[in-house]
């Protein structure tokens, strides 16, 4: 999951980052509009946590170009992300307005990161139909608040960048994933895109699932595609 902090205060924006990092997101870090939307036409976002009042463009502007009745990402034909506004207290004229331009929630300053944390949740598993924190594929159960494993019952232990790369297949199952998208949408953007961090921490995974499972191979090589988890 990638998510974007589009947020003018250099305390706060790294305090978000650092508590989403935590939570095993691929974050990025924007300090005003117009950088903002220049890394949304160019990757393709999960999320963006969007602070309303930006020093150049107005964040509801922003809202709008990268939501669906925008054009930041229409050109190179990226999925809109999701939004989240970060408000002021008051501004609830703001609030609806941001809604009605396409952004999925909002939190008003100041909130808790925990807070957040339980939206940004929300919000990526929303696509999931799942009302719990638990997303569950072919055997597979993951919970996405306790970042807790499970295969047929056996609990599976993780590290952060491999919890990451199976929550995102568990989120999209049946898709074909290709490495560069994989890069994209569970590292940052300091990951070298030509190193083979992708090929290392998927054959760990899978390891670490077959060892649950003895034999189990549920993430498949699709020759010169990419990766898929079957939901059957
Ligand atoms: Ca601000």
């Amino acid at each position: 999951m990638r998510i974007l902090v589009v947020e003018d205060e250099q305390d706060l924006a790294s305090a978000i980052a650092t508590s989403l990092r935590r939570d095993g997101y691929a974050t990025d870090v924007a300090a005003d509009g117009a950088s903002a939307l220049d890394r949304v036409a160019y990757s393709e976002y999960d999320l963006v946590c969007l602070d309303l009042n930006l020093p150049d463009v107005d964040g509801l502007d922003v809202c709008r170009q990268v939501t669906n009745g925008g054009t930041a990402n229409a050109e190179s034909g990226l999925l809109p992300p999701k939004v989240i506004m970060l408000t002021a207290r008051g501004g609830i004229d703001d609030r609806i307005r941001g809604l009605d331009e396409g952004a999925d929630d909002y939190l008003v300053k100041p909130f808790s990161l925990r807070e957040l944390g339980a939206r940004v949740r929300a919000l990526l598993r929303r696509d999931s139909a799942l009302g719990s924190s638990v997303v569950s594929v072919a055997g597979i159960e993951v919970d996405t608040a306790r970042h807790e494993v499970t295969y047929d019952g056996v609990p599976v232990d993780l590290t952060a960048k491999e919890f990451a790369l199976l929550r995102w297949f568990v989120l999209h199952p049946d898709e074909v994933h290709s490495a560069k998208r994989l890069l994209e949408h569970v590292w940052d953007e300091h990951a070298d895109p030509f190193t083979n961090t992708v090929r290392v921490t998927l054959s760990n995974l899978r390891r670490k699932l077959a060892y649950a499972q003895p034999g189990a191979n549920p993430i498949e090589t699709i020759t010169g595609r990419g990766y898929r988890l079957r939901s059957a």
